[in-house]
């Protein structure tokens, strides 16, 4: 079965985006702002309104008709801007429904958000902190897993009692919280900040998941970290944690054909490569096919990386191509 969702957002079903076959996007019209306004922000044409590229749901209504058809689909991701800047009843309009009849495929409802570390009150003293977490937990007394995909970008964000204290509350719903964020030059990209950060997730009972790579876009100059010394802080952290923490994955591109992994650096034939592979592709069986780019110690995105082994082109992009031809 080949695979090639197109975004659809934008399209006939605005504000969804079916990324990988299981998994579909949302992006709720009310939640496409922010607590925080990193500089690093991709997604900042969403909060600026710009025509075109603004993803939005009109009414929960289509999302609904559109998950009923689609039974392939487990994971349902809401994300932002940040979800969680939704009042508790704007919110729950999208999430309820998801646990009657009809929607029994959905077994994982995941929200992305930077309030966690930003904006904690959110869970504990604004004044409908209440309501969102009988919402989630309402989601995980109804058999489904929710995972709260937590920003952190440094040990410092979790230091603070009202921090630690929404951590401790949303626990108590049932649902998980799962963290990640980017490896940014200047602000995390030393071993000891992640080394730390990790420890400290763990101990409050959170889940490494994600270092990602800066993308490219925005100010990417100014965040940028090379793959090789993404690759040497993770490996270097890493052996530092216990298994407990070893949950994280290798740096990951959130790039166009997928999610890539920086796996390491290796000697083929006497050639000096990146190993790199597919944790989600455009077509699902990329997945976990290592491939190899020329070792370059400046290249910091997938499209600065060139084949190495004497290959032309990397295995994925003659699929990729046409996949984006019917998309257009
Ligand atoms: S927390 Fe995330 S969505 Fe919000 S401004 Fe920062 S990067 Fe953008």
């Amino acid at each position: 079965m080949r695979y090639h969702y197109s975004s659809l957002v934008g399209l006939d079903f605005s504000g969804i985006q079916h990324k990988y076959p299981e998994t579909v996007l949302i992006f709720p019209t009310a939640g496409q702002t922010c607590h925080a306004y990193c500089t690093f922000c991709f997604r900042w044409p969403q909060f600026v309104g710009m025509e075109g590229i603004k993803f939005a749901t009109r009414e929960s209504g289509i999302f609904q008709d559109y998950l009923r058809e689609h039974k392939e689909v487990t994971d349902v991701l809401i994300t932002g801007g940040d979800p969680l800047t939704m009042k508790a009843r704007h919110l729950s309009l999208y999430i309820e429904p998801l646990l009657g009849s009809g929607f029994e495929h959905i077994q994982t409802i995941r929200i992305g958000t930077k309030s966690v570390a930003y904006w904690p009150y959110r869970f504990v003293t604004d004044e409908d902190a209440d309501d969102i977490l009988r919402l989630f937990e309402r989601v995980t007394l109804a058999g489904k897993h929710l995972a709260i995909m937590g920003h952190y970008d440094h040990w410092k964000e979790m230091e603070t009692e009202i921090a630690q204290e929404a951590i401790r509350r949303i626990r108590s719903t049932g649902a998980q919280i799962r963290t990640q964020a980017p490896l940014m030059h200047r602000i995390n990209h030393s071993k000891e900040v992640w080394i730390r950060m990790w420890r400290e997730q763990v101990r409050l009972g959170c889940v490494p998941y994600y270092m990602f790579m800066e993308r490219d876009t925005g100010a990417k100059q100014y965040f940028e970290v090379p793959i090789i010394r993404a690759w040497e802080i993770f490996q270097q952290a890493i052996q530092k944690l216990s298994g407990l923490a070893r949950t994280v994955r290798d740096p990951v591109m959130s790039a166009l054909p997928g999610k890539v992994l920086v796996d390491g650096v290796a000697e083929i034939f006497g050639e000096k490569v990146f190993v790199l592979s597919f944790l989600q592709g455009r077509n699902p069986n990329w997945c976990k096919r290592p491939f190899f780019a020329r070792y370059d110690d400046k290249a910091s995105w997938l499209t600065e990386h060139t084949p190495a082994l004497g290959e032309q082109e990397f295995f994925y992009e003659k699929q990729l191509n046409e996949i984006l031809q019917t998309e257009t």
